[in-house]
């Protein structure tokens, strides 16, 4: 479970993220929306400790991705224990972020050997399954530009699933596709959220996330107004700016 609490982020130019607490369950789906620069990426970006916070925490399954607790006192971990806790988050960006000079294949089995975490033969086999998951079983010897988009975003999928990750985090998964491979990615994604996957998911897609998520929470200039299921969060939204903002995008 993912737990953030009393989340605080400010840049020069004043805060980012204010007092924003919420937890994610084992197996929630959970899809964030607001206007853009509500800081909906910078807050997904903390989870994974890419981004670093000012004030209040974040945890999965009780353990910091940065830090490590001693006494009443955090203290910074390393870099290289930080890149293993981070393992248990695995993320999907919007420009997909596939090594150009690696096929599909190598891309899903990079991390796995570079952590040491199995044979390369045990990779290659779990690489092949997940790429069969994600409909790119005749892909695997493709390197990204030979793929669309929609096939590229769904190695980024695979190559985020191969850590088995607690959580996946997706950051506008399927903005920078063309509108006829919008369905092939969401339809990966849907698939995920039925097997039980926690999933966060920033999207501006919010028939998708009526569909898919277990509850809505709605960003607003770095404050949190609103979470809740889907049924009641997007049709009957209890804060005037929710509203305001899904006028604007339905
Ligand atoms: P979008 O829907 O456009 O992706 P967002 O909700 O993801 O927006 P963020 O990218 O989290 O928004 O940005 C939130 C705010 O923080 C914005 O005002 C942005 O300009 C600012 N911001 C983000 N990253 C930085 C940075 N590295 N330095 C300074 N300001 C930043
Ligand atoms: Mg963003």
């Amino acid at each position: 479970r993912v737990e953030i609490a009393g989340v605080h982020k400010s840049y020069a130019a004043g805060p980012v993220l204010s007092d924003v607490s919420l937890t994610v369950e084992p197996g929630e789906v959970l899809a964030l929306i607001g206007p853009s620069g509500s800081g909906k990426s910078t807050l997904l970006r903390a989870i994974n400790h890419l981004e670093t916070i000012d004030a209040g925490s974040i945890t999965i399954d009780g353990d910091y991705i940065g830090y490590e607790r001693r006494g009443d006192r955090l203290h910074e971990l390393p870099e290289k224990r930080v890149l293993q806790r981070r393992t248990r988050v695995g993320m999907v960006f919007q420009n997909f972020n596939l090594f150009p000079h690696l096929t599909a294949l190598e891309n899903v089995i990079e991390a796995p050997l570079a952590l040491g975490r199995s044979s390369r033969a045990d990779a290659v086999a779990r690489a092949r399954e997940l790429l069969a998951s994600v409909g790119l079983a005749d892909r695997a010897e493709h390197y990204p530009r030979q793929l669309s988009g929609g096939q590229q975003q769904r190695v980024a999928i695979a190559r985020a699933l191969a850590l088995d990750p607690d959580v996946l985090l997706f950051d506008e998964p399927t903005s920078a596709l063309d509108p006829e491979l919008v369905g092939e990615v969401l339809a990966v994604i849907q698939r995920l959220a039925h097997h039980g996957t926690t999933l966060v998911i920033v999207t501006h897609e919010i028939a998708f996330a009526a569909s898919v998520a277990d509850r809505v929470a709605f960003l607003d200039g770095g404050r949190l107004l609103e979470v809740g299921p889907p049924e009641r969060v997007l049709r009957d939204p209890e804060h005037p700016r929710t509203r305001e903002f899904l006028e604007k995008v339905l």
